[in-house]
């Protein structure tokens, strides 16, 4: 049995509650050749609870990989502060580091090492004993017991992104981080990889991680970070996220085609599409559905048919990033 996150050495000082707590942190890329600064990030604020599936959303460019790289200890911030698990950065940089695995993006891996040599290798570059190394029972836990002594090169792409992640297990750290754990990878192996990460959540491990996809972040996180341009444009648990927009669409199709808006509905977003469908947006929280088909009912138009769209994160994302209304 894999070990608990929570069985790891991990008390930290102060008691903290947050597996990473970031403040005031910038970054500034010093720009070379005559290339002006590049602020990166601009005094953002992060604070990730343990025990949480944290992402980190946000356009190209938004400074996610900054951020990471920072916690990583791979990026040298500008200034702020950073703990992750209680451990401030600079102050305690090498148990700071060990509090987190990294899984980085691309499929970085030397193909004639099998699994279970990498994993030993790695376990070597963290300083684990070889009496507490878990080699096998980590790459059962990514179900590669069976590779366990297969070449590098003869695994397919799924399985070198499980053991990337088996990779950033071997010190059983607290946190996890994945960036853009699901890249460019197909929807099957996509779901199989939230399986694992979910797998990882439930055994006590925090997750952190970056994605441009509204989906995996809808899918999978209980907070979202949105970045945009180097701040923080929202963070939230994902549910208060959604409901922040509480906007449904009703559309319509009449029997018999309309020739204008009715009055009846002026104080709605109300309009006739170019299918002649008639479309009301509209806030369940303050109106219900059935005083909605009543103003429609009364206004004399009958109902052939009819669907909803409600607002999902997409919708958050484009006015929280680009001051876009989606609808
Ligand atoms: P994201 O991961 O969200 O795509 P990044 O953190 O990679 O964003 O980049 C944030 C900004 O910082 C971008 O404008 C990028 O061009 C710039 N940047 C990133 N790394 C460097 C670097 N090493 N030198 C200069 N600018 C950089």
């Amino acid at each position: 049995m894999l070990k608990k996150a929570s069985d790891q050495p991990s008390s930290s000082p102060g008691g903290s509650d947050f597996a990473i707590e970031a403040r005031a942190v910038q970054k500034v890329y010093k720009g070379e050749n005559g290339e002006p600064d590049k602020e990166a990030l601009k005094f953002i604020d992060i604070m990730i609870p343990r025990g949480s599936i944290f992402g980190l959303l946000g356009p190209n460019g938004a400074g996610k990989s900054t951020f990471i790289n920072i916690l990583a200890g791979l990026t040298v911030k500008s200034s702020g502060t950073v703990r992750t698990w209680g451990f401030d950065i600079d102050e305690n940089p090498r148990q700071a580091r060990v509090s987190i695995g990294v899984v980085p993006q691309e499929l970085v891996m030397d193909v004639f090492f099998t699994p279970i040599e990498a994993l030993e290798i790695q376990a070597g570059l963290f300083g684990v004993p070889k009496a507490n190394r878990q080699t096998m029972e980590i790459l059962k836990a990514v179900g590669l017991e069976d590779k366990a002594h297969a070449y590098g090169r003869t695994l397919s792409g799924g399985m070198k992104r499980r053991l990337l992640i088996a990779k950033a297990l071997v010190h059983n750290p607290p946190v996890l981080v994945l960036d853009e754990p699901t890249a460019g990878v197909d929807i099957e192996l996509r779901r199989q990889l939230w399986n694992y990460i979910r797998e990882l959540h439930a055994r006590g491990v925090t997750i952190v991680l970056t994605t441009h996809y509204l989906e995996e972040a809808q899918e999978l996180c209980d907070t979202i970070a949105i970045i945009n341009n180097g701040e923080v444009a929202a963070c939230e648990p994902t549910e208060r996220l959604l409901a922040r927009i509480d906007e449904k669409t009703l559309i319509i199709r009449p029997e018999s085609p309309l020739g204008k808006v009715p009055d009846s509905l002026s104080a709605f977003d109300a309009q006739i599409g170019a299918d002649g469908c008639l479309s009301v947006t509209y806030a369940p929280r303050t109106i219900h559905a059935e005083e909605l088909f009543s103003l429609i009912r009364d206004a004399g138009i009958g109902i052939q048919d009819l669907t909803t769209r409600e607002s999902d994160l997409e919708d958050i994302f484009l006015k929280l990033t680009y001051g876009v209304d989606a609808h």
